[in-house]
């Protein structure tokens, strides 16, 4: 008999969890507004909010930690995690900073400027954010087959390449290209090695740069190995080595495929990107050797950026998403196809095809799995797009999602039952929900963090 898949690793540490009664949770999410964000964590048995910051550090990774070096300037930890860098992406210059989002305010300080557009696939919401707040364009030019959940395209993360060369010969100013890998927006989807190639050479014929936002940049490698002709043989970290090589440079969240909790760097080839956004790094983060992340959080970062790229690794985590993706689809849930990296994104309109667009599908289904099993997942439909910049207007995306993110490394199969059990008992009673949620008060920007809702 052939011996069945595990996970390459064993629990050393745990940490206990709580069910609560519905009772409760019908009290706690009215008083959180009905915004899964308010909730404390106590009040959230299996928490598939996000997978950023959210997974599990290996024993060397803690130990990485007592070794991490506290200096101001010149810091051992820095100069580990820089040849780290260096060895799996080919960039020479990095800059630490205490998040993703605070490497694209870095970066974006230098290079976009108002009336600018920045092309690519869908770019995540606070990549968004931050173009949008230098009044420049986000566009997204990501293939029409990635917005049906039907198709098993294994590339939904791919740019539509006509779409990306139409915005490059209209006239306006393209500072830079942004591919994120995974795409995060469209359901944890990757780029295919074709697809940055031929991104990175229309990148050069209209003489413009390509970013790679790298959040689950070994995911996207997985993919790659397991879905692309002629890398199958190829080791993850040859496969993202190659995938570095048509990109300029890269943002990083390293609460993702950085399997650590808190921090983010930016990383380039070209040296007077690197001057200009060190000026910028000074006064947001911090100093060079620093920028935003203590010592020891910059060593274990090295050391989770070689182990998030380990074969066997990659082969736990993504058969764990595979697990709870497969169970919904034999249970007959309508979700994004094929399974991506660290999420299953469950397709709300279908699934709750009563309630009207302008009461927050995929919050609605949010909602109503928090209360039926005390599972936490997170709308990526109205609320997350927003309203256009200038009408003000609620920008209704193809899609509505509720996404089931996983943290790495964190729960088990059993856990994933529990979250399937949960979804099905509440698609058996989805032709009795017909109504959804209204907005009592929201922020001017990125307000899916703080909106306050009520029933309809
Ligand atoms: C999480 C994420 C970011 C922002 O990073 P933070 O660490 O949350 O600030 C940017 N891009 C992508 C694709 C992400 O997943």
């Amino acid at each position: 008999m052939e011996l069945p898949f595990a996970e390459s690793y064993k629990i050393k540490t745990v940490e206990p969890i709580f069910r609560s009664t519905r009772k409760q949770r019908e009290k706690w999410i009215e008083a959180a507004h009905y915004n899964l964000f308010n909730l404390r964590s106590e009040q959230v048995f299996i928490d598939l909010l996000t997978d950023s910051g959210t997974g599990a550090m290996s024993d060397n990774q803690w130990a990485a930690i007592m070794k991490g070096d506290e200096s101001y300037a010149g810091s051992s930890s820095y100069y580990n995690l820089k040849k780290v860098i260096q060895t799996l992406f080919g960039f020479n210059y990095f800059l630490p900073t205490h998040q993703g989002r605070a490497a694209e305010n870095v970066l974006f300080s230098t290079l976009i400027k108002e009336g600018d557009v920045v092309p690519g696939n869908s770019h995540f919401d606070t990549t968004k954010g931050h173009i949008e707040f230098r009044k420049a364009k986000a566009v997204d030019c990501t293939i029409d087959k990635a917005f049906d959940t039907e198709s098993d395209y294994p590339f939904k993360g791919n740019v539509d390449l006509n779409k990306l060369e139409d915005v490059l010969k209209s006239g306006v100013n393209v500072p830079v290209i942004i591919m994120t890998l995974t795409c995060n927006t469209s359901g944890g989807q990757p780029v295919s090695m074709g697809n940055l190639k031929q991104v990175k050479e229309l990148a050069e014929k209209y003489k413009t740069y390509v970013i790679f936002d790298s959040a689950r940049f070994a995911e996207n490698a997985w993919f790659i190995k397991k879905r692309e002709k002629g890398y199958s043989k190829k080791a993850i970290k040859e496969i993202v080595r190659e995938m570095y090589s048509y990109a300029d440079g890269m943002t990083m969240s390293s609460k993702k495929d950085g399997i650590v909790n808190i921090g983010g760097f930016m990383a380039m080839s070209n040296k007077d990107w690197f001057e200009k956004a060190t000026t910028f790094n000074i006064m947001f983060e911090g100093f060079v050797t620093y920028g935003g992340m203590a010592g020891r959080d910059m060593n274990a970062l090295a050391v989770g950026l070689n182990e998030v790229t380990d074969k066997d690794y990659l082969e736990s985590r993504i058969s764990q998403v595979e697990y709870l993706g497969n169970k919904l689809i034999e249970y007959g849930i309508p979700i994004q196809k094929p399974i991506g990296g660290h999420a299953i994104f469950v397709d709300a309109k279908k699934f709750l095809p009563n309630v009207p667009k302008e009461e927050y599908i995929a919050q609605t289904l949010a909602i109503i799995l928090y209360l039926e099993a005390g599972v936490r997942g997170v709308e990526v439909g109205t609320l997350l797009a927003d309203r256009d910049p200038e009408t003000h207007d609620n920008r209704y995306p193809k899609l509505e999602f509720l996404r089931l993110a996983i943290p790495r490394r964190t729960y088990t199969n059993n856990h994933m039952d529990v979250v399937a059990a949960g979804l099905k008992n509440v698609y058996e009673m989805r032709d009795e929900i017909r109504t959804g949620l209204k907005i009592h008060k929201e922020a001017p920007i990125m307000r899916h963090f703080t909106v306050e809702l009520y029933k309809a």
